[in-house]
């Protein structure tokens, strides 16, 4: 048969919308998605038709059983939710393209609860008048923090704009050279001073700011001085900073408030755990702050969320910005940070059920019996056709946060005796739940921190199914 033909003899959509494997399609999927899917692949065989050389046989393609099993795998994939889950296999906790913090059973109830009900987001039932949507995450805050005041919005970068444009439009803001942060996504210190209307005024060098270099930027133009934690980079070496304490004296003195972006927002001392010092938010208001920012998504583990905490009055004059408005967070972000932050009331409480928490301190023995665990249930059904064994790794914090903070960790090294490690990447992303690892030394490595006990049975079947 020559190609002309062939493509004669292709079915048309409506044929094959009779056909009995695609008939039973329309039980389960929309009719637009089945027609499609038989679009998509009629046009696949065509293309293959026109690609190949003339004397191969060709009519093989052409066999509606088969063209029906590649439609019913085609409508399947086009009805699936495009934003799903995946298993984080790769050992960064917070990991920003894997939607960082995943949220504590607590907040999960909440968003569910606020969600799928009408709720008082912003109605005060007690009086049966207009409530504020920020009045939930009040008490709270101030209970954890010791914060005056609180609002929430959208991420910690609508949080810094809120602050600068509401405190220090077309007014000069001081920052060190040293801290002159880009956080991934676009988010750079100078770049968000610009968008707020304000005008940076950098003082000191990279590596050494002093006071007198702030003191001597000050001028009656000043609307503020602000502090920025380096959260994803270290300046190591012949350094020196401004401690928060020092310049809240400085601000005090020149009637200036001192904005202080910490970035992670730990509310934990995590050098109690045997780690780096991460600026807490309590330590912040203690060392004289005016206003606190921080997300609410990275060593909070709660929602994506930006929340500025700090004196009333200041906090009061961005609750009038009708900037706010337009970053307010919506009523399934202050029921899952609502119920996070409520956790934190006991520490121990926190460590154990939030999430990110937990995976930062867990011991790593703890994490050695996971990945033998693991390592049981993959050679029970594999035999022969894998390598496995089980190495030291590290893992990282990610989301920006301690960049120099290695956690030591256990990964299983699994090496595939008929594929590449890089096909068996490639596989495993592509799984109906992917499983995100990482490709190190030609192996795929497992990091067991970032991941649960319930996720081990779906990784043992799908390594069974890819490999
Ligand atoms: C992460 C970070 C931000 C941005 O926070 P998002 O919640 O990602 O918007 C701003 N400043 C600092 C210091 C940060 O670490």
């Amino acid at each position: 048969m020559d190609k002309k033909e062939l493509l004669r003899i292709i079915p048309k959509v409506d044929e094959l919308l009779n056909n009995k494997k695609i008939d039973e399609l329309k039980e389960l999927f929309p009719r637009t998605l089945i027609v499609e899917g038989i679009r998509e692949a009629l046009d696949k065989i065509r293309e293959r038709i026109l690609n190949t050389p003339e004397n191969e046989i060709l009519e093989l393609y052409i066999n509606p059983d088969s063209i029906a099993d590649d439609v019913a795998n085609r409508v399947s994939k086009l009805n699936k939710r495009h934003l799903r889950r995946v298993i984080n296999a790769a050992g960064v906790i917070i990991h920003t393209n894997l939607g960082r913090s995943i949220l504590c059973d607590e907040a999960l109830d909440a968003v569910l609860d606020a969600a799928g009900n009408y709720c008082n987001l912003e109605y005060d039932t007690a009086k049966g008048i207009r409530g504020s949507r920020y009045s939930h995450l009040d008490e709270i805050i101030k209970r954890i923090t010791g914060a005056e005041s609180s609002i929430a919005v959208n991420n910690n970068a609508a949080a810094v704009l809120l602050v600068l444009s509401t405190l220090c439009k077309d007014k000069e803001v001081i920052v060190s050279r040293g801290e002159l942060v880009e956080i991934g996504g676009s988010f750079r210190i100078p770049e968000v001073m610009e968008q707020s209307g304000t005008r940076l005024i950098e003082v000191g060098s990279t590596n050494k700011t002093h006071l007198y270099d702030y003191k001597n930027a000050i001028n009656e133009n000043t609307g503020a001085i602000l502090k920025v934690h380096t959260s994803n980079y270290r300046i190591l070496g012949f350094t020196e900073e401004v401690s928060t304490k020092e310049l809240s004296h400085l601000a005090k003195a020149n009637n200036l408030p001192l904005i202080n972006d910490i970035g992670s927002g730990s509310f934990i001392d995590f050098s109690k755990y045997g780690m780096e010092y991460e600026p807490t938010v309590k330590d912040a208001i203690n060392n004289g702050a005016d206003v606190v920012t921080f997300s609410g998504d990275k060593m909070l583990g709660g929602p994506q969320a930006g929340i500025i905490t700090g004196s009333k009055k200041y906090i009061d004059l961005m609750k009038k910005n009708p900037l706010t408005r337009a970053l307010r967070p919506d009523k399934m972000t202050i029921a899952a940070l609502e119920a996070t932050l409520r956790i934190y009331i006991e520490e121990d409480k926190a460590i154990e059920n939030i999430p990110t928490l937990r995976m930062i301190t867990e011991d790593k023995e703890k994490v050695k019996l996971k990945a033998q665990r693991l390592s049981r249930m993959i050679k029970s059904i594999l035999s022969d056709r894998a390598k496995i064994s089980i190495i030291e790794e590290n893992s990282q914090i990610g989301g920006g946060s301690m960049p120099l903070q290695l956690l030591p960790t256990y990964a299983l090294a699994i090496n595939s005796l008929n594929i590449s490690p890089e096909v068996l990447e490639e596989r495993l992303r592509n799984a109906d739940i992917p499983i995100i690892a990482r490709l190190k030394n030609d192996s795929i490595l497992m990091d067991l921190r970032t991941v649960r006990d319930e996720e081990l049975t779906i990784i043992k079947d799908t390594i069974n199914k890819v490999l």
